[in-house]
């Protein structure tokens, strides 16, 4: 019952808002994605790549140390294991067997922080498929690191110089180019986020997530299902994988986390359940960061990866009808959850997934309780934040 209908709604939200142009092409991927995904040869060739070249599956981790401080069983879910450092490369590979399969010879993105399109381009490089790659040129200056790494896998990187120049903008340039080639090429988003399909088609493809935890749970513990599951939100597709297999399951209590920057109030946050209001973003009906005139509002997180104004259809019906429970994570307090996972566990994870292991604090478990949390990827990219806030404390 929490899954899109078959009009591409989540309860309220979701749909296909999309400009004329892009109609037919919206339409004929949705009238193929389900039957391609579904396929044998794609299954075998998605499978094949998942494992051999992402390295799945990715690690159930039995967290003792953290276990014993929150009196619960902890188990963390190792995406940061995965080739690239995070999750986010578990759907450019299915997006990219789908574009081929649909006969597209040019993959197009959008960035923000530059992870989505690192991933991007890392498949683009291993499908010899040529990548354009839009990002807002502020993000080109503050994400040198990954501008260089697409640069290296072959991909342009175009700087946007609209708006602010982050996110927002450089999905609209992307939306454009999407309008002026429709034929020949495939865009790729990022997260569980835009016009129908997107949101069902990435949650399907990050839904390997889920599928192992059931596996590892049932050898583990000998029963199929946790007691919690915890993941922080962006767009939402590390959550959407996460809880995919478990979203009828009742006993399954679902903990999303999204940026509550410098504080809900500060005017300096990403905390889009609580302050979004419903509106459209990238060709969805979704919660999103707006003012009284209905212009979007700048997000701010210290995690670029949970930086966005809006969030995945799916999410919003999911807090709406209180199916997740969402808490607000400071900046404070997610480096603090970071620096706590490294000293326990000797593991730096990515500021985007210290957001989930700051919640741990604010839960009241029971000693039985069996919790699974996504470590949604690694924190090698945030070290020179890490670094200025421990020199600052
Ligand atoms: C991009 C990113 C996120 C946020 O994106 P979702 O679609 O919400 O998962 C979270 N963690 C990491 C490591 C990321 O790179």
């Amino acid at each position: 019952m929490y899954q899109v209908n078959e009009n591409g709604y989540y309860g309220d939200f979701g749909g296909a808002y999309i400009p004329e142009i892009l109609h037919q092409c919206v339409e004929n991927l949705k009238n193929i994605y389900l039957q391609v995904l579904e396929s044998d040869s794609f299954k075998q060739e998605f499978d094949a790549l998942l494992r051999d070249y992402v390295g799945r599956p990715s690690p159930l981790y039995l967290s003792k140390r953290l276990s014993e401080k929150y009196n619960a069983k902890i188990y963390l879910k190792r995406e940061d294991l995965n080739h690239t450092g995070a999750h986010k490369i578990n759907n450019t590979i299915g997006q990219i067997l789908l574009a081929r399969r649909m006969g597209k010879t040019r993959i197009i993105a959008e960035t923000g922080a530059g992870q989505h399109g690192v991933a991007t381009a890392t498949v683009c490089a291993l499908m010899n498929m040529e990548c354009v790659v839009y990002m807002g040129k502020t993000d080109v200056e503050r994400q040198h690191a990954n501008v260089q790494k697409m640069e290296m896998l072959g991909a342009t990187v175009v700087p946007v110089t609209s708006g602010n120049m982050t996110l927002k903008d450089a999905t609209n340039e992307a939306i454009r180019d999407w309008c002026c080639h429709p034929s020949d090429t495939y865009y790729i988003i990022g997260s569980t986020v835009g016009p129908h399909p997107y949101p069902d088609m990435v949650a399907r493809l990050q839904s390997v997530i889920s599928e192992e935890i059931k596996k590892q749970l049932l050898e583990k513990e000998g029963r199929e299902y946790p007691d919690y599951l915890i993941a922080c939100v962006g767009g939402g597709s590390n959550a959407a994988g996460t809880i995919y297999h478990f979203l009828n399951d009742e006993r399954v209590k679902i903990v999303l986390t999204e940026a509550g920057g410098k504080g809900i109030h500060s005017g300096m946050s990403a905390a889009t359940i609580q302050l979004g209001k419903t509106g459209i973003l990238h060709g969805a009906r979704t919660l999103v960061m707006q003012d009284e005139d209905g212009q979007i509002e700048e997000p701010y997180s210290i995690s670029a990866g949970l930086d966005y104004p809006g969030i995945g259809p799916l999410h919003a019906n999911l807090s709406t009808t209180k199916r997740a429970t969402v808490f607000a994570i400071d900046d404070d307090e997610a480096l603090q959850a970071a620096f706590e996972l490294t000293r326990l566990e000797g593991i730096i994870p990515a500021l985007e997934s210290a957001h989930a292991l700051g919640v741990l604090s604010k839960m009241k478990f029971k000693p039985e309780d069996v919790v699974v949390l996504t470590v949604s990827g690694r924190g090698d990219k945030d070290l020179d934040t890490y670094i200025q806030h421990k020199i600052n404390h």
